[in-house]
């Protein structure tokens, strides 16, 4: 096997400086609105269309590199937006670079992190646009500078989310008869629980039969009498995994319904940085972790906040926030390098959408989500639809 870029590291150990033309020239941002496939509900909000920050970093040598930062309808699901992090990334972040060389990672992701706190999907957008950048000067794939792969493919989870059980039995069925999906993650909490627990049982019951494993995501939306109350009726149906049902900083009460259920509890929005996922972890508020860009501010930083939760004794969950495939392909190139990864990953995004801002190097096949292996992030972004969906004015 060849690996991509072995000649050009050759030319730096006989003399030639790795950084040379790798300068960051130029860091440019828009906002595009993608229309979705179909509606896609969460406890607190409902989008028909995904908004992205596209980051374009551009070298001194010419090459370029994609990233991506995705909200959920607006600061909803976070405190971020769009229109925020355009701002922040332009304002702010893009200056911190100024003569800095993509090269640097850690000390560039030290700089962006020092112009701006919190504001993690921001930083991450620009972090992810800089590797893609180094990755196509060095011809190498971002994978490769996160540690090397140690898996080509993913076993990737479907999220139903219309809140009409009738329609979402129709695509499991289409999912899996497909072979993309046999794992579906359902979406609770826009409705009462006694009406959810009536559209689980229904899409449970349809797809009886069928290999299929339900995890559920509940999105801050029970207190923790709702919890202890309807725990006993997911666990009765086969529920594998309940993902973040009581609002963040809730720890000692999700520790208690932790304590009290029969299915482990995935942290998602209650830990963003890592003295987050330790109070989580070291209080058994939650047996996995939901790894996001979005969330831990950078490629090197989401695998620290991996390494943090597999210290804590978590399971590893690679989540995502209906990315595009750039922001996929940002997230597939550090999962495929995590040595564990218990519960696979979602990333269908590029799925969701009427039209990808990708090429289609990120294959679904088989149940799994194929890592695109080229160099950079291994995607090309297809500038005509990224110019039909940007936001005007
Ligand atoms: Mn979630």
């Amino acid at each position: 096997m060849t690996t991509p870029g072995v000649a050009k590291l050759a030319d730096h150990f006989q003399g030639a400086d790795a950084h040379a033309g790798r300068q960051i020239a130029k860091i440019e941002t828009m906002i595009v609105d993608c229309p979705t496939t179909r509606r896609h509900k969460l406890s607190n909000t409902e989008i028909n269309f995904q908004s992205y920050v596209i980051v374009r970093a551009e070298l001194a040598d010419g090459s370029v590199g994609w990233g991506e930062a995705s909200t959920l309808g607006g600061p909803r699901w976070a405190e971020e937006s769009v229109e925020a992090m355009k701002a922040n990334i332009d304002t702010y972040l893009a200056p911190a670079l100024a003569d800095a060389n993509a090269l640097d990672f850690e000390l560039n992701a030290a700089k962006m992190a020092k112009a701006a706190s919190r504001n993690n999907a921001a930083r991450a957008a620009v972090d992810a646009a800089l590797y893609d950048a180094a990755g196509h000067s060095l011809d190498l794939p971002v994978a490769v500078l996160m540690g090397g792969a140690v898996r080509d493919k993913i076993e990737v989870i479907w999220a139903l989310a219309s809140g009409d059980a009738d329609q979402e039995i129709e695509e499991a069925n289409r999912k899996f008869d497909a072979r993309e999906h046999r794992r579906f993650k359902i979406k609770l909490g826009f409705n009462t629980p006694d009406q959810d627990m009536i559209r689980l049982r229904k899409i449970v019951s349809a797809l009886e039969g069928k290999a299929t494993e339900i995890i559920v995501d509940v999105n801050q939306g029970w207190t923790e009498a709702v919890a202890i109350r309807y725990l006993p009726q997911l666990a009765e149906m086969g529920v594998s995994l309940i993902e973040q049902p009581l609002r963040p900083g809730l720890i000692a009460a999700t520790a208690r319904v932790a304590a009290r259920a029969a299915i482990p509890i995935m942290v998602d929005e209650a830990a963003f940085t890592g003295p987050d996922i330790i109070a989580n972890g070291i209080s058994a508020a939650g047996s996995v972790y939901s790894l996001k860009l979005v969330k831990s501010g950078g490629l090197n930083e989401i695998k620290r906040a991996a390494g943090i939760a597999q210290a804590c004794g978590m399971e590893l969950y690679g989540g995502c926030l209906i990315e595009s495939g750039i922001g996929a392909a940002a997230h597939l190139a550090v999962f495929s390098t995590l040595p564990r990864l218990e519960w696979g990953c979602e990333h269908f995004g590029p799925k969701i959408l009427k039209t990808d801002l990708t090429g289609g190097e990120i294959r679904f096949a088989d149940f799994h989500v194929h890592c695109p292996t080229g160099p950079g992030l291994g995607v090309t972004v297809n500038e005509d639809v990224l110019a039909s969906v940007a936001r005007k004015g």
